[in-house]
């Protein structure tokens, strides 16, 4: 059979091309037909206990495992009365730097308590450089329903290891008390910082 010039080969590729399936999938116009797969790694969250006290420690070993130097931890004690997390330390700051972050989940690897974990969350694009420096308040697991927000004491009687084997089903009625005294002391000096303030004025 003689062969066909290169011409009308490279022509039929395309033609025939013309009728097959296009896989090009439109974002964003439709990307929740197209939803990321369950092990996909996006933002990372900072997970809560039961309770609502803090998993993370502040022990900055996701920081180290970190390859491109995206994470920033300082921790600090917990002290009686302004208790995080059920350990003796806490992240006071916690910062990711989606600028530098390549989603390579190292990190969450190292994380002893599975304080770190990712999210399916993609959409990271930004326009300032600020707003891809996520504090602590951005990546916070929301409060869900049976959760206190922290600081908070522990549950009463239990201890650390009983918050990492399971233990803790929830916030107790202490728990959820002393979060609603704390809120309210803290309603009544914005209150009177503010009339000191129009005072002044
Ligand atoms: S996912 Fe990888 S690059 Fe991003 S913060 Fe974690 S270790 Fe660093
Ligand atoms: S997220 Fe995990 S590894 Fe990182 S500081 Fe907190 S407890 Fe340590």
């Amino acid at each position: 059979m003689p062969e066909l010039p290169p011409s009308v080969k490279g022509f039929s590729t395309t033609f025939f091309t013309m009728f097959k399936h296009v896989n090009t999938e439109q974002y964003p116009e439709e990307k929740d037909k197209y939803p990321p797969k369950p092990r996909f790694h996006g933002r990372h969250q900072l997970n809560r206990h039961p309770d609502g006290l803090e998993k993370c420690v502040g022990c900055e070993l996701c920081a180290w495992a970190c390859p491109a130097d995206a994470i920033f931890v300082e921790g600090a004690d917990n002290e009686e009365g302004d208790r995080h997390s059920p350990g003796e330390r806490y992240g006071i700051v916690y910062q990711i730097n989606y600028l530098r972050c390549i989603l390579c989940g190292l990190c969450i690897e190292a994380c002893p308590t599975r304080a770190l974990t990712m999210t399916n969350e993609y959409e990271l694009a930004d326009d300032s450089r600020e707003s891809l420096i996520y504090e602590k308040e951005d990546l916070l697991a929301p409060l869900l329903p049976g959760m206190a927000p922290a600081p908070h004491s522990m549950v009463a009687g239990t201890t650390e290891k009983d918050y990492y084997e399971g233990k803790i089903t929830g916030a107790t009625a202490e728990q959820i008390a002393e979060v609603a005294a704390r809120e309210a002391d803290e309603a009544v000096a914005q209150d009177d910082a503010a009339e000191v303030k129009e005072g002044g004025a």
